[in-house]
């Protein structure tokens, strides 16, 4: 069921996968003038600031001239493709901290930094689709230097969505780590939020965890409710999903069917979980005395389907 409020579900970044696996084509593209380039330094994306009276900032999108030769060609520089977006090419160049012993600090400090979260939650769209693949990439290539297999050194290929092991030629793709989140739903159509250990007292969101080996998605919905509340869930319905690069997970969202009430939290991970009519929700969240997750997050996401009464078991 696809919910226009939630818009990640329709993208409109073409990964021109095919294209993007010849050999040459990001370097050939990333000089062009047309190319959009967006610029990523220690999991920040470089932005333009919202002005007075616009909602939500812009990417700072740059062309290959503006940055410095010692930056641009050097063979260590990260450059990635991201695909077609409005007709234009789009690419990220991720900025080291320093380039043979030079740092980059000088040109970083000419430039304003946003934290890949705080850029989502500011709620630009059409950028998200950009700026997610740019860091959860940008995370990968970091920790994939080294072939996981023989130890040897990978270089990347395929315009950055493949490293090659120098060694034992090995191809190593981008990990991407599966994690449910779950709105909870018990037959008086109340909704189960916990307040995690390490949020502020008041702050209420669906309950979320990880995707274990040889586990299904509808088991791990399970599992982690019960670990989480020792709440028993019996269907389970798939809503939407959204890409979380924190560093490496994509959230599947799920709606859930509680068949057992009685709350006992795993404390270490949850401070508190509690059963929410929507008149307790909907009134907290108005006076302040409830705080919810953030309006582009897919725990959002789940709440006001919930809220809306549109969700389907
Ligand atoms: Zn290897």
């Amino acid at each position: 069921m696809h919910s226009d409020r939630f818009p990640f579900a329709l993208p409109h970044l073409d990964r021109n996968a095919l294209a993007r696996s010849e050999r040459g084509f990001l370097e050939r593209i990333r000089r062009e003038p047309s190319t959009r380039i967006a610029a990523v330094y220690d999991r920040q994306l470089a932005v333009v600031p919202a002005g007075g009276g616009e909602t939500g900032e812009r990417l700072r999108w740059f062309i290959a001239d503006e940055f410095p030769g010692f930056l641009r060609e050097h063979p260590e520089t990260l450059w990635l493709y991201l695909g077609r977006q409005d007709g234009v090419d789009v690419v990220a160049i991720v900025i080291p901290e320093l380039v043979e012993g030079m740092s980059t600090r000088e040109w970083r400090t000419g430039v304003v930094w946003r934290e890949l979260r705080q850029f989502v939650e500011g709620g630009a769209w059409s950028e998200c689709e950009v700026a997610l693949p740019a860091v959860a990439l940008a995370n990968w290539h970091v920790t994939a230097l080294f072939c996981g297999r023989c130890g040897g050194r990978t270089q990347l290929s395929q315009s950055g969505w493949v490293r090659v092991c120098e060694n034992c030629s090995v191809e190593h793709f981008p990990r991407t780590d599966a994690a449910v989140i779950m709105a909870v739903v018990d037959e008086d159509d109340r909704l189960l939020l916990g307040n995690s250990t390490k949020w502020p007292r008041n702050r209420f969101s669906t309950l979320a965890g990880f995707v274990e080996p040889g586990e299904t998605l509808e088991a791990a919905v399970r599992r982690e409710v019960l670990e989480e509340t020792s709440v028993r869930v019996s269907d389970v319905a798939y809503w939407e999903s959204q890409p979380w690069p924190f560093p490496a997970s994509l959230m599947l969202g799920y709606f859930a069917r509680a068949v057992s009430h009685s709350i006992v939290v795993e404390e270490d991970e949850i401070r508190e979980a509690r059963w929410f009519t929507r008149a307790e929700l909907r009134d907290g969240a108005e006076r302040g005395s409830i705080g919810l997750p953030g309006a582009t997050t897919i725990a959002r996401g789940l709440i006001e389907v919930w809220l809306a009464g549109e969700h389907r078991l």
